[in-house]
């Protein structure tokens, strides 16, 4: 271990125009580190300084908290080097070297670990740096801030009684501010502050600086795993990273005087992407206190009055950094004694229009190509773009109690609360919460992320909370100096509010508001048209095998819901949930007469009143589609779900049918089951009870003849939901066929209507290839087949998954994203499966996966033909489906073993197309497919290659599963019968 640390290089040093490291070591060397080694090389004016390595991190931690033999010696040689470069020694008493040591991880995590500034000040080199600057006032300020920060940071001694000892040194000065502190009133706290170490940390503050340098390098290695820096690495999903590096570096200062200070910019507007210089500064004043936001920093275009030379030079290396980059850069500057150093370049947090616009603009400009574009701009940012506004007649009609700086786009209204921790619980009980803050700081980022939206009263575009909030996505109001907070109250003007209170808050304009205002999804901006229909064409000309495309529909119940889902791109709607139907006040009486009817003529009655209701909220969602395929699923839940939960609906229920309540009573009281989820539902409501699924086929096709009489395009198709058997199916399919050729023969024409099945049970998918004999189209209900290959109830799981995701039992929420494993396993053994016997079998997703952007990627993959999600969730999916592809394009060796379905039917033409020639028309070849012979036909060789083929992308003990599992171990033993026998049994324990 210590022989192969000790070969490893752990210390990577840059200066004078040339560095040991690149920006493409970003692993090893952290973003920070990675890019400061780069600008060095570009010859951009950086401190000279050294990376520690992310490996050295994660040896730190794999080592229980000791660092790699020949570390101190690596660290010791890049100091000399510094020092050589720079031309003087840490802790010199004359004229001291001072470094900062700052963390940097390969993915920024702004604010949540530590840093430490003016490194290398203790008793003597002050005089020192005061002598040689003849500015004691600068030494002695630069010494209590490093005491204050090295003090909390390293030594854990609470800031509090750094800041109580600063505020009683400005009051009894009479002052308002640090600046007007003179150097003796510094040098006394400086005193003061050595005291409080004392006192607290038990020991003297360290004056040797080799002792303050690995002081502050453990700090920022220990503040890896700290606290809110792995809360920010869960809410941000980042993962498999080694650790953070660490950079030491000589320090600049912009508090030397007025010809100094230090700022934050962004080569493009980073909340709106308009190509404009953007950022603050301020003169005389380290780089904190822009961020922490007590001073209100100034715009940038103000810099060129104060220093043309600077800010010229400034553009300059924007205009180079974005071009070298490629992508809009997050700079940080300090000019010391007018000299401008850059500490800091990064590709700027943006909001969701910012990027869509940069990424649009960047393509025009030449600067990236499409597909760069498209892989740049997040789900999540487009996620955004779709964020409420305030509804323009009420935003006008009310009047803004104050205006603050519009930090983070969006409008957001909640009850207020006052600390993160408050929001975080207000939040666990179902409350919107708005956080209201003086300012926020890292630790509040539990809070931050719950909040609707927030709100501060101090700070600039770049102070904390305003770089979080944008990066989340969330709402926020910065810097609202009328708003005045004192404990658990908030005044603006004449009105003070209290916790809990109402306010909405418009993060595009940056004004407050009084109460809850309606609020507004926005349109889709030109920009972001231009931008998704590139990813529409990505997906469209993608081709996996003899499946080309990947297409996104929408699950969407209601004609509104289809037209926005339609206006946001869908290409279909992949689920058409009919039962949320029945909730409707107008049918929802006769459905409970049809439930609780005691014969089958009483409920076909009451199915009658509601046929023509449903007949025409089908022909509302056919009309909105325009003759895109329109997916609708027979009814599904159990039946009390529908039936009156409260002793008055019961009694109005028994009036309507002039029944007794207490006969009313029995009768729901019988529909009662323990498991209901697992119960009397789905397809088995329509093996008891066919007329239900009968009167919805009927009232389908008539609204499809409907359509046609109206000339307006129709495309509907039929999906059977939780299918276990084929024999289920079978029988199914052939009542509903039935169905559709009575209501054709009356109508004389005929409508093209599909039947397929949903794949939501795991024993559906296992039989896929027998299944799909019966079925034009595979749809998987991830849903169901997560909560069924889990054992997880999906309306229970959420009192425990929180505890397995927190102790990583799991890693994700099955219920969000795809269980590739598991449920992703089913879903390619049933892809391939249905696909070996009809190898252009549609097959979707529509369960809640189907909006998740890690479960399209998978989708992608396992040969999906689209995915179906909600309509706001729309645009996200065509990005996501769109970086799907890219992805798989980037890495051509691995889908090659994923694209099974793909691969298999080209391999096996002949036989697989002889068992889909006989399977594909179920409806004339039911009494053929009946047979032994193609049902061995159906069943044998596919399931076999099916197994194969995923065993190839699986790994050993999953293809050990697979190639016993599924159809060729009970199709090789069983016969037809035993077959029969097999899928009787479970449906006989339900009962
Ligand atoms: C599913 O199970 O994934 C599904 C889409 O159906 P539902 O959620 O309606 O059960
Ligand atoms: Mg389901």
């Amino acid at each position: 271990m210590e022989v192969i640390l000790m070969a490893v290089k752990s210390v990577y040093f840059f200066g004078n125009g040339k560095a040991e490291g690149d920006a493409k070591m970003k692993d090893l060397l952290g973003g920070k580190g990675a890019n400061l080694a780069e600008m060095t090389n570009l010859g951009i004016p950086v401190p000279p300084g050294f990376t520690v390595s992310t490996d050295v991190c994660a040896a730190f931690y794999a080592g229980g908290r000791k660092y790699p033999a020949g570390l101190d010696k690596e660290v010791l040689a890049a100091l000399q080097r510094l020092e050589k470069s720079i031309g003087k020694k840490l802790g010199d008493p004359d004229d001291p070297l001072l470094v900062s040591v700052r963390s940097g991880a390969p993915i920024s995590m702004p604010g949540m670990m530590d840093t430490i500034l003016n490194l290398g000040m203790n008793d003597k080199s002050v005089r020192g740096l005061a002598a040689k600057t003849a500015n004691p006032r600068f030494a002695w300020d630069a010494y209590r801030r490093f005491i204050q920060m090295y003090g909390d940071v390293v030594m854990e001694v609470p800031h509090e009684d750094f800041e109580e000892a600063l505020a009683s040194m400005k009051k009894a000065k009479g002052v308002q501010l640090d600046t007007e502190l003179s150097a003796e009133d510094l040098e006394k706290l400086v005193e003061t502050y050595k005291k409080i170490v004392r006192e607290d940390a038990k020991v003297d503050f360290p004056q040797k600086p080799l002792d303050q340098l690995w002081g502050a390098v453990n700090a920022v290695f220990g503040s890896w795993m700290n606290e809110k820096a792995i809360k920010y690495r869960q809410i941000n999903e980042i993962k498999n990273i080694k650790g953070t590096a660490v950079n030491i570096q000589a320090m600049v200062f912009g508090n030397f005087g007025d010809d100094s200070g230090t700022g934050v910019c962004f080569s493009r507007d980073p909340s709106t992407g308009e190509n404009e210089f953007y950022g603050e500064y301020l003169m005389n004043a380290q780089g904190e206190d822009v961020v922490a936001g007590i001073r209100t920093p100034e715009k940038i275009a103000t810099l060129a009055k104060k220093n043309k030379v600077v800010y010229d030079q400034l553009i300059g290396i924007k205009n180079r950094l974005e071009k070298h980059f490629r992508d809009m850069q997050d700079i940080e500057f300090t000019v010391q004694q007018g000299k401008l150093y850059i500490l800091q370049t990064r590709n700027g947090m943006r909001t969701g229009a910012s990027a869509v616009k940069c990424a649009v603009d960047m393509v025009a400009e030449k600067l990236i190509t499409k597909e760069q574009a498209i892989l740049r701009v997040t789900p999540a940012n487009l996620d955004q773009l779709l964020h409420p506004m305030i509804e323009p007649a009420a935003q006008k009609a009310a009047k803004a109690l104050t205006k603050g700086l519009n930090a983070s786009p969006g409008a957001a209204c909640g009850k207020i609360i006052f600390t993160a921790n408050e929001a975080e619980a207000w939040h666990a009980k179902g409350e919107k919460v708005l956080l209201v803050r003086r300012e926020t700081s890292p630790e509040d980022i539990g809070g931050m992320a719950v909040a609707q939206g927030i709100l501060t009263s101090t700070g600039g575009m770049t102070s904390h909370a305003a770089v979080v909030a944008r990066g989340m996505g969330t709402p926020c109001i910065a810097g609202a100096k009328d708003v005045i907070i004192q404990g658990k109250t908030m005044t603006i003007g004449p009105k003070t509010y209290k916790e809990g209170d109402w306010v909405t808050i418009d993060g595009s304009t940056g004004e407050v508001f009084d109460g809850q205002l309606p609020l507004k999804t926005p349109e889709i901006s030109k920009d972001m048209n231009t931008f998704l229909k590139w990813c529409d064409d990505i997906r469209a000309t993608s081709k996996r095998g003899n499946i080309k495309g990947f297409e996104v529909w929408t699950n969407a119940d209601q004609p509104e819901d289809a037209k926005r889902a339609f206006q946001f791109g869908a290409q279909g709607i992949g689920l058409c949930r009919t039962e949320h139907m029945f909730f409707d006040k107008e049918k929802l009486p006769y459905f409970r007469a049809m439930i609780v009817a005691n014969t089958t003529e009483k409920r076909k009655e009451a199915l009658k009143k509601i046929l023509p209701l449903q007949q025409k909220d089908f022909f509302g969602i056919f009309k909105a589609m325009e003759g895109r395929p329109v997916v609708i699923r027979l009814l599904d839940p159990p039946l009390h779900e529908f039936v009156p939960h409260t002793d008055a609906e019961t009694s109005e229920l028994a009036d309507q049918l002039k029944i007794p309540v207490t006969a009313l009573k029995a009768k729901v009281e019988s529909l009662k089951e323990f498991n209901p989820m697992l119960g009397h539902r789905g397809c088995r409501l329509a093996i008891t009870y066919p007329e239900i699924y009968d009167m919805q086929v009927e009232a389908i096709a008539l609204a499809a003849v409907e359509c046609v009489k109206q000339k307006i395009p129709v495309h509907p198709e039929i999906m059977i939901p939780l299918i276990i058997t084929t024999k289920e199916l079978k029988v199914l399919r052939a009542n509903a066929e039935a169905v559709l050729k009575r209501v054709f023969a009356a109508a004389g024409m005929k409508v093209p209507i599909i039947i397929g099945t949903m794949i939501e049970v795991p024993r559906a998918a296992i039989r896929a290839t027998d299944i799909v004999q019966y079925a034009d189209f595979f749809s998987f209900g991830t849903n169901d087949l997560t909560q069924m290959t889990f054992g997880f109830s999906r309306d229970d799981a959420g009192s425990f998954l929180p505890s397995y995701i927190e102790q990583e039992v799991l890693e994700v929420d099955p219920f969000r994203s795809v269980d590739e494993e598991g449920v992703g396993f089913l879903i390619e053994v049933a892809t391939n499966g249905g696909r070996l016997v009809k190898p252009n079998l549609p097959v979707g997703i529509c369960g809640e996966h189907g909006g998740d952007p890690s479960s399209i990627e998978f989708c992608y993959k396992a040969g999906l033909s689209y995915v179906s999600c909600s309509p706001f969730r729309v645009p996200l999916a065509r990005l996501a489906g769109a970086q799907a592809v890219l992805k798989g394009l980037e890495k051509p060796t691995k889908p090659a073993a994923k694209k099974p379905a793909a691969k298999k039917p080209a391999a096996k033409k002949a036989a697989a197309k002889k068992a889909a020639d006989k399977a594909k028309k179920p409806a004339a070849k039911k009494a053929v497919a009946k047979k032994a012979t193609a049902k061995k036909a159906a069943d044998k060789k596919p399931a076999k290659k099916a197994v194969a083929k995923k065993a190839v992308a699986k790994k050993a003990v999953a293809k050990k599963a697979a190639a016993k599992k599924p159809a060729v171990k009970k199709v090789a033993a069983k016969k037809a019968v035993a077959k029969k026998a097999a899928a009787k049994k479970p449906a006989a324990k339900k009962k």
